[in-house]
């Protein structure tokens, strides 16, 4: 007879009892899934107080463990990357197939072993005589790190991975809709870590709040909405708090006359219905020649019409629900005001009861002009709106004229061209014949108000970093 323990899941080990935590429910059926705790002020203030103590210490130990510490987080995450993405899918609402969760826990894994592998060397920046400056890199001290629902996981690592490897100790507040897969993650990593360096207070708007406007805080790394993001600004004048906001987009893609529809569709498809539409960096505008104009629209719609959409934990599905109800009732607004205008449905357009509560078919809509809601505002979710444009000019000043700047994109054959363009779009990316697509060393952030800051690579890891300049 065995005497151990019998293993408790992950999921098991987060949770907390009914009385205690807040319900969360699975995205897809709306089961309750399990119980998150629901942390407070206090807490918070704890975690911060813990994350400082361990702070010194934690830098101390020098970029080489630390680095050997960010490996043995990625190996164990790739050890339960099934559990994982289980529990991804489950509460978030995206497949486990597809560009969803297990592609979501892979890419943590990614993440964690590109900022464990980058370093900041120090700079040179004047030499004359005896006389020398150097840039060197410190910690900052404690990083508040506040994230969305989207791709919980994944923005954990982006703001963490760099944060600890460069030396700070990170208090973590996920959002209030995922708060188990971030859970998760962290009692994965903190299997690794020493007490105090990586905590998580999972609890509601107000500790966001505290966390953004927290005297003790050196950095906040946001990712989220651009209406929080101004609060975050407002709170950091008076705790001077160094930012990094990743904020809402709206991203646009113009598609030439000479593209190869065939060649583009699929990669077109993914760069708008990523995520079932919930991705920040997602196509959510579409701009196509009308001589092309017909073509890509019935292109879209028949993919949209062929990718199964369902439970994400049954395998072949590659599209979700929604992954609450607010989200549901914005994409349900905005393409109805697009059919109140007159827009033409081409598929889609209404909600997949069968499937579940929060699932909405993959829409495709034409005939659709800017000024429409759905083209101004960000929809995050799967409906897409293709604007037909006769002149080049135009539909650059249309992709541009958005508050918003994230990422933008151009598709067409000829590279001279696609090149002139993607230099006349404003947008902290642009694809060429892509959309979306990052690279952990290739930095990453928005522009206008989309936020400011760069991720991953080098430029992330100075956006947590102090310089210091040593001069003699
Ligand atoms: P949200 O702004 O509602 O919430 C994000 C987080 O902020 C949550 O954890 C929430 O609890 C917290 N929060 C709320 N009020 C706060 C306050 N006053 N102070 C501090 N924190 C507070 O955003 P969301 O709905 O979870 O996410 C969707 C949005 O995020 C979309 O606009 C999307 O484009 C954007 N997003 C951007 C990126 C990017 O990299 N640029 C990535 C993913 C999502």
């Amino acid at each position: 007879m065995s005497t151990s323990a019998p293993v408790r899941s992950l999921l098991e080990t987060v949770t907390v009892s009914a009385e205690e935590g807040r319900a969360v429910p699975d995205a897809a059926t709306r089961e309750t899934i399990g119980y998150a705790p629901v942390h407070t002020v206090a807490d918070l203030e704890a975690a911060i107080a813990a994350a400082r103590a361990a702070q010194p210490a934690w830098e101390a130990l020098g970029h080489a463990e630390r680095s050997r510490l960010l490996h043995a987080i990625a190996d164990d995450v790739e050890a339960n990357a099934e559990e994982l993405a289980t529990l991804l899918s489950r509460e978030q609402g995206k497949p486990l197939d597809g560009p969803n969760a297990r592609f979501e826990v892979g890419a943590c894994a990614v993440w964690l072993r590109s900022a464990a592998d980058t370093a900041l060397e120090p700079e040179v920046v004047f030499e004359a005589g005896d006389s020398r400056a150097v840039v060197e890199w410190d910690a900052l001290g404690v990083v508040g790190a506040i994230g969305p629902w989207n791709w919980p996981m994944m923005i954990t690592v982006w703001q963490v991975a760099p944060s600890l490897r460069m030396g700070n100790t990170v208090v973590v507040k996920p959002s209030e809709y995922t708060p188990l897969s971030v859970l998760a993650l962290v009692e994965v990593a903190n299997r690794h870590l020493p007490p105090g360096v990586l905590a998580v207070v999972s609890g509601d708007r107000e500790v966001g709040a505290a966390i953004a406007a927290h005297p003790d805080l050196d950095k906040i790394m946001f990712t989220g909405s651009t209406a929080t993001g101004r609060r975050i600004v407002e709170a950091s004048a008076h705790n001077l708090a160094r930012l990094t906001l990743e904020l809402g987009g709206n991203d646009a893609g113009v598609v030439l006359p000479d593209v190869d529809v065939a060649a583009i569709a699929e990669n077109l498809f993914w760069g708008i219905f990523i995520n079932t539409g919930q991705t920040c960096a997602a196509l959510k505008r579409l701009y196509v020649h009308e001589s092309r104009y017909d073509e890509v629209v019935d292109a879209l719609a028949g993919l949209a019409e062929a990718m199964p959409m369902g439970n994400g934990l049954a395998g072949g599905n590659v599209l979700g629900p929604l992954q609450n109800e607010a989200q549901l009732a914005i994409v349900t607004e905005l393409v109805e005001d697009a059919r109140a205008r007159g827009a033409r449905i081409v598929t889609g357009g209404e909600p997949a009861p069968e499937l579940g509560p929060l699932f909405y078919r993959a829409t495709v809509v034409a005939d659709i002009e800017d000024g429409a809601a759905l083209v101004d505002r960000e929809q995050f979710g799967p409906a897409i709106p293709v604007i037909r444009y006769a002149d080049l000019d135009d539909a650059i000043a249309r992709a541009n004229a958005s508050e918003q700047g994230l990422g933008a994109s151009v598709w067409g054959s000829d590279a001279e061209q696609t090149l002139a363009v993607a230099r006349r779009l404003r947008a902290g990316t642009v694809w060429i014949n892509g959309h979306g697509g990052l690279n952990p060393q290739v930095p990453f952030g928005g522009i206008k108000a989309s936020g400011y800051g760069q991720e991953f690579g080098a430029a992330g890891l100075r956006a947590v970093a102090a310089p210091k300049v040593i001069s003699r």
